[in-house]
């Protein structure tokens, strides 16, 4: 029998009223009703304006004063009319979070009367005191002054809360000299980037009309959810996002029989509000299921051009804990909840292309497709081997540490998987005599005759952090809690530097007297000599892979934050990011100092919140579990019983090594080193080993003492009770 505060929780859970599914609605009624679409402002401004936002829109640059003033009248008569009495500019810090500034519309008159009121000049620019914002010292608290600015290419939208309604504008966050304090900043810059490279590659390719490049994410989110009962009686699931402490459930998810499994009907109801309210926000959610551990669930968008998709990544992450909190569950990001059962990732889909081209890493069916697919899928390869370890960078979370290289997930190795088919191709054009022909018959190379592709190369590789996946890439390798905004900027940067390489080869050798095709073979077959290294489409998981990576093939293997994050500090990282004009080394160094501190900051409140569970939980609890068994052998011994006193033993042994284990973890938290680098490595080489030891003693006990005694509600009931 459970413990009585674990028994209140299940009869809690089995008392929830069945939360009845709201009837679905048209989609009709429902798309994008809470979003000002261009299409809404196309019907509420007059004909020469609406035109200038458009202008805008496709060239960039600053909204016109007289311009924006209309674009803030229209917007504020829409969302006052749905009842919006606040506004926010939205931004994205450098905490993988949403924050906001809430301003009244409210302007006070003379006449003590009060109007709405919203002018062009509050919608382009807000002044957030951005002071508590993490911002690696790009500011002091002196100067905290920030910025945001509308971005104009993801559209408002009305965030309906039971507080009421708000007005969102996503914006960028700057300080006062101009610097990037945010996440979208950046990723602005490195879609400009990539369009540069991009067109200037497609025009030396002969193309005469070439649109605006742009890249394109789908992203898809893995999450648990567990019932809110249990929360309360889980510190560690409340304040770190996953269990510190907890023994194995007798059934995990050995049996498979979770994955793609009938959804349960309470969390069928759930996913159904989410994606109602998703869809008013005009986020195309497309597909839901389970995943592979008990209790977790997938949700994935239809991909969309990069920056609005991560946007909407984060709606779809708020959408979710919001929600999760209103059917009675929470809804965890973490990376990996619970030891010992799947962790949670979140696969990024990436392609890029535009309106003239098309999607530039699809094969196509003809030879000139074909080559300027070969061209940007050999720059992708390029990129991925020249700056792996940067991309290893950009997913490193303490809670990706969890799940990354743990067979269960891509390793900590980034190479990249084309299948058989591609790999094929690229492997001929590295020999120099493309003339063979594909297993399957359908592809021909020779020195004119370019390659046929099948369509769909049907195999999957799931051990590999990067895989092509037919008409894009996926980026395995991303934490399920992250915001998708770092390996996007990561993959546009390093494919503009490809782009850029490859196009200043490209005129040489046509200036040397090359043809194009003859220059487009010559590049391809100089990618794949010196980096064709990086393609593997064998077993990421296996032994024999981390071994032949490093030893033989000279990829990095870093396993930890302590080891990954520094990779931000290399100089060659530097000198990418400020080619681009993506990041300035000053904005980079502030990146690599806020994700050091918070990967100490995570580890250390771990770590203090599992000595203190161990202590005043854990510790308490198992004596007086002893204290009920030592009673008992007593009463037995007095009635002349023979009397096994061994579980007692180990009971009370292991209980005294929970009690060491403590002593040794408050040493350890109190002598954290100086230096970031060493700090970080005093969590993870010391911290998360002591952590572990005194888990390993603690689930040691959950199975053996009274049931009744035990106060941590168990991974069976988390993840089965529901
Ligand atoms: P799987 O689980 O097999 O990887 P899903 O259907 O769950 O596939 O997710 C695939 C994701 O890839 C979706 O978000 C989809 O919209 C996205 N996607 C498809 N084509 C592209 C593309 N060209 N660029 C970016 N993302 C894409
Ligand atoms: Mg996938």
């Amino acid at each position: 029998m459970p413990s009585p505060q674990r028994l209140s929780a299940i009869e809690q859970i089995q008392l929830r009223p069945a939360y009845p599914a709201e009837a679905a609605e048209s989609l009709d009624a429902l798309w994008a009703h809470n979003v000002f679409t261009l299409e809404k402002m196309k019907r509420a401004l007059p004909k020469e304006v609406f035109k200038s936002v458009q202008r805008t829109l496709k060239e960039g640059g600053k909204l016109d004063p007289t311009v924006a003033n209309g674009v803030a009248q229209a917007m504020k008569d829409w969302a006052t009319s749905r009842g919006a009495l606040y506004y926010a500019h939205v931004f994205y810090p450098l905490t993988n979070s949403t924050a906001e500034k809430h301003d009244g519309f409210i302007a006070p008159q003379g006449d003590g009367s009060a109007i709405n009121e919203f002018t062009g000049k509050l919608l382009v620019q807000g002044e957030p005191d951005g002071s508590s914002f993490p911002n690696g010292g790009l500011r002091s608290t002196f100067e905290a002054r920030g910025y945001t600015a509308w971005d104009i290419t993801s559209p408002a939208y009305l965030m309906e809360t039971p507080n009421g309604v708000t007005l969102c504008i996503p914006t960028v966050f700057v300080s006062w000299t101009g610097e990037a304090l945010d996440k979208k900043t950046p990723l602005l810059r490195s879609i400009a980037a990539m369009n540069r490279q991009a067109r200037r590659l497609l025009t030396l390719l002969g193309n005469t009309d070439v649109a605006p490049v742009s890249s394109s994410c789908g992203a898809e989110q893995e999450y648990f959810l567990v019932d809110q009962a249990f929360i309360g009686l889980r510190p560690d699931l409340l304040l770190a996002g996953r269990v510190l402490f907890g023994a194995p459930s007798a059934k995990g998810q050995q049996f498979d029989d979770h994955y793609f499994g009938a959804i349960p009907e309470r969390v069928q109801v759930f996913m159904q509000d989410v994606e109602q309210q998703l869809y008013r926000l005009g986020v195309p959610c497309k597909t839901r299921h389970n995943e592979v551990a008990p209790g977790q669930f997938e949700i994935a968008p239809v991909f969309e051009a990069a920056n609005v998709a991560t946007d909407h990544q984060q709606l779809i992450m708020t959408v979710l804990r919001s929600t999760a909190k209103k059917h009675g569950f929470a809804c965890l990001l973490h990376e990996k909840p619970f030891a010992g059962i799947n962790g949670s990732g979140k696969h990024v889909n990436w392609s890029v292309g535009n309106s003239t081209q098309g999607n530039l890493l699809d094969p196509g069916t003809t030879p000139h497709d074909n080559m300027q697919f070969l061209l940007f899928c050999g720059a992708v390869i390029r990129g991925i081997h020249s700056f792996g370890p940067l991309l290893r960078s950009v997913v490193a979370t303490a809670g990706n540490d969890h799940r990354l290289g743990a067979n269960e997930a891509p390793p900590a190795i980034i190479s990249v998987y084309l299948g058989s088919q591609l790999e094929d191709v690229f492997n001929q054009i590295r020999e120099g005599e493309p003339k063979g022909s594909s297993s399957g018959g359908v592809m021909q190379l020779g020195v004119d005759t370019l390659p046929e592709f099948q369509k769909d190369p049907g195999d999957r590789n799931r051990t590999s952090p990067f895989a092509f996946t037919g008409n894009r890439f996926e980026f395995r390798a991303v934490g399920s809690g992250q915001s998708v905004a770092g390996p996007l900027v990561a993959m546009n940067t390093i494919l503009a530097d490809s782009l850029a390489w490859m196009s200043d080869q490209l005129e040489q050798l046509i200036q040397g007297g090359a043809s194009l095709q003859d220059a487009s073979f010559q590049v391809l077959k100089q990618i794949m000599q010196e980096h064709g290294s990086v393609v593997f489409g064998g077993d990421g998981y296996s032994e024999e892979w981390h071994r032949k990576a490093v030893q033989e093939r000279g990829l990095e293997n870093l396993p930890t934050c302590a080891e990954a994050l520094p990779v931000l500090e290399r100089p060659e990282v530097a000198a990418l990011f400020e080619r681009h004009g993506v990041l300035s080394r000053v904005e980079l160094q502030s990146r690599y100092e806020v994700y050091a501190e918070q990967y100490i900051l995570a580890i250390e409140v771990e770590a203090k919140l599992a000595l203190r569970m161990a202590r005043t939980q854990i510790y308490p609890a198992v004596n007086g579990a002893l204290g009920d068994l030592s009673a008992s052998l007593m009463d037995q011994k007095s009635l002349g019983l023979t009397v096994d006193h061994s579980l007692a033993e180990r009971i009370g042994s292991l209980n005294q090594q929970l009690a060491g284990h403590c002593n040794s973890l408050e040493q350890a938290i109190g002598a954290a080193p100086h230096g970031s680098i060493a700090h970080m490595k005093h969590c993870s080489e010391v911290l998360l080993p002591l952590m572990l030891q005194l888990r390993e003693a603690a689930d040691s006990l959950e199975l053996l003492v009274d049931d009744e005694r035990w106060p941590l509600p168990t991974y069976q009931e988390m993840l089965f009770i529901r």
